[in-house]
């Protein structure tokens, strides 16, 4: 399973993160051990206790919602945060990026589902964010592009039309804001159920757990 589908994502040019939730380390060492590197985690707590444990070259993404008063304890060695949706979380990254003596790369992540429950900004909100002095004067943050999750539904033409607004959010963005910065590159998008709509409609990253690991407990 693995190989395969790195094969295809790399033909791609996108990353596989390996969602790793819920998996005990011996799950993550023995993919470690087959050469992957970049791993994804919902939950602060439950990643901390798995860094201790794991090698230190494992590049760790939080990509569950993240609040402010978690901020201090990653800051020091996340590789990217993939769910920035408030200038507030961005002002405490950077001040603990700071703080850190680190740039932390992160997303920008958008609620384009039709779930209410889901996390995310508005394409106005990030305009705003964008715009803000605060950001504006920000050091040691770095955005690299935009993150989201499709509605859970079988209807693959509105999973696909989900995607297609985040990539359009993204163009805009680039557009307005990063035109000469090289970062801002990343759409992570996909996930178990849908990541072959997601590639096609231009992810460059995708979050996979369950196809990885089975079923979580
Ligand atoms: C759990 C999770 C995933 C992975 O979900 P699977 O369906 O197991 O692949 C991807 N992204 C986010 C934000 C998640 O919380």
């Amino acid at each position: 399973m693995y190989e395969n589908l790195l094969k295809k994502l790399q033909s791609r040019g996108a990353t596989l993160i390996a969602v790793s939730k819920t998996q005990p380390v011996e799950r993550i060492l023995e993919l470690y051990q087959q050469g992957q590197r970049d791993f994804g985690e919902s939950r602060v707590q439950e990643l901390l206790k798995k860094v201790l444990l794991l090698p230190s070259d494992i590049r760790w993404h939080l990509i569950g919602h993240l609040q402010t008063n978690k901020v201090r304890f990653i800051a020091p060695f996340i590789h990217m945060i993939h769910s920035v949706d408030s200038l507030r979380l961005l002002q405490e990254i950077e001040k603990r990026a700071a703080a850190a003596r680190r740039t932390v790369d992160c997303l920008l992540q958008f609620h384009i589902a039709e779930e209410e429950t889901k996390y995310g900004l508005v394409e106005e909100e990030a305009h705003a964010i964008l715009q803000s002095t605060e950001y504006q004067a920000m050091r040691h943050v770095r955005i690299c592009g935009v993150m989201g999750m499709a509605t859970l539904t079988d209807d693959k033409e509105k999973i696909r039309a989900e995607f297609r607004t985040l990539r359009h959010i993204f163009d805009r963005l680039r557009q307005t804001y990063f035109a000469n910065d090289a970062h801002f590159r990343e759409i992570s998008m996909g996930m178990s159920a849908d990541w072959e709509i997601a590639l096609e409609e231009g992810s460059t990253m995708v979050r996979i757990g369950t196809l990885l690991f089975g079923p979580r407990t």
